[in-house]
């Protein structure tokens, strides 16, 4: 299996990069961005607890996010791979989900992280607030905190990965074809 998780700040290009490598490698999409959003829409309780809390750009409590990725997985069956979009986002939720693929004997390949500098992010945000609906993409204040909660409880993530030699990271700036290329290449890396 072929576990990759997509890391960067809001605004990195995950969803985007993360479209096209399904689709090139047959995987199966976990996006805990997306299944908050989806849970919200059909009016869940689920979706009303992670509401409070997207609305103002902060994190969902990690044993919600774990639950709900736990399920899912086990809702997956006889797939080839996946790829972590917007999870783990703290290191509480890495452990737990080296806990979960650890089991099933299918650990984590690699981490792959997209590098874009704040301005852009904003920019790219904002910008995508004009259609993408979402109330925590067109607040500057909601995507500022976004991007702080990214340096304070994700960032360190990545050093998480790096202790476990399993990091690379690309320039996430460039057009969408060149990026996904780049990412093509580590990919092909962390599977040889
Ligand atoms: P995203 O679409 O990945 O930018 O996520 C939108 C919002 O959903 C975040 O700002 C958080 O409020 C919540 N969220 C998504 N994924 C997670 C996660 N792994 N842990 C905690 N909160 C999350």
């Amino acid at each position: 299996m072929l576990n990759i998780v997509l890391f960067g700040p809001p605004g990195a290009g995950k969803g985007t990069q993360s479209a096209k490598l399904i689709e090139k490698y047959s995987l199966t999409h976990i996006s805990t961005g997306d299944l908050f959003r989806k849970h919200l829409s059909e009016g869940t309780e689920l979706g009303q607890l992670a509401k409070k809390y997207m609305d103002e750009g902060n994190l969902v409590p990690d044993q919600v996010v774990i639950d709900m990725v736990d399920d899912k997985i086990k809702d997956s069956g006889d797939i080839k791979g996946i790829i972590f979009d917007g999870f783990p986002r703290t290191v509480a939720q890495a452990e737990a989900l080296d806990m979960l693929l650890n089991g099933k004997g299918t650990p984590v390949t690699g981490m792959i992280a997209l590098e874009v500098n704040e301005e852009e992010l904003k920019n790219r945000i904002l910008e995508r607030g004009k259609t993408s609906g979402r109330a925590d993409d067109q607040d500057i204040n909601k995507v500022e905190n976004r991007i702080k909660v990214y340096k304070n409880e994700t960032l360190p993530v990545a050093e998480y990965y790096k202790g476990q030699d399993k990091f690379a990271s690309i320039n996430g700036v460039g057009t969408i074809d060149s990026i996904f290329d780049s990412i093509c290449s580590e990919i092909n890396q962390l599977n040889n």
